[in-house]
């Protein structure tokens, strides 16, 4: 079921509503002043993966459940494997490149 969330422009406060359809009309009240004063947030079901959805990754467990190549903690594993297995020193550029990976910086300018 879609969750709407609005932000109410008196109290500033934000208010969750499920509708039964997308297209289900709503006349939102604000839950903490009963203001009908309300204005539309993008939820995150209309966003896509969201930077929370990213972090809510980080918690996934071992190698081989949903989500391990989604941690950024286990980007590169495989090629310090294959470089271990072989018994060959790592080129220093793929070494930076991992670890800036797994740095986990979030790009700027994602923040809606
Ligand atoms: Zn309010």
């Amino acid at each position: 079921m879609p969750t709407y969330e609005y932000r109410c422009q008196d109290c500033s406060g934000v208010s969750s509503f499920f509708v039964r359809s997308i297209n289900s009309q709503l006349d939102p009240v604000c839950t903490h002043c009963q203001s009908t004063d309300m204005e539309r947030r993008m939820s995150s079901f209309s966003m896509g993966k969201t930077v929370g959805s990213v972090h809510e990754n980080f918690s996934a467990g071992s190698e081989g459940s949903p989500g391990y190549y989604n941690n950024p903690r286990n980007i590169g594993r495989g090629v310090e494997s294959a470089f271990e297995k072989y018994g060959m020193d790592m080129p220093q550029t793929i070494r930076d490149n991992i670890d800036a990976a797994r740095s986990g910086e979030t790009p700027k300018g994602l923040d809606l």
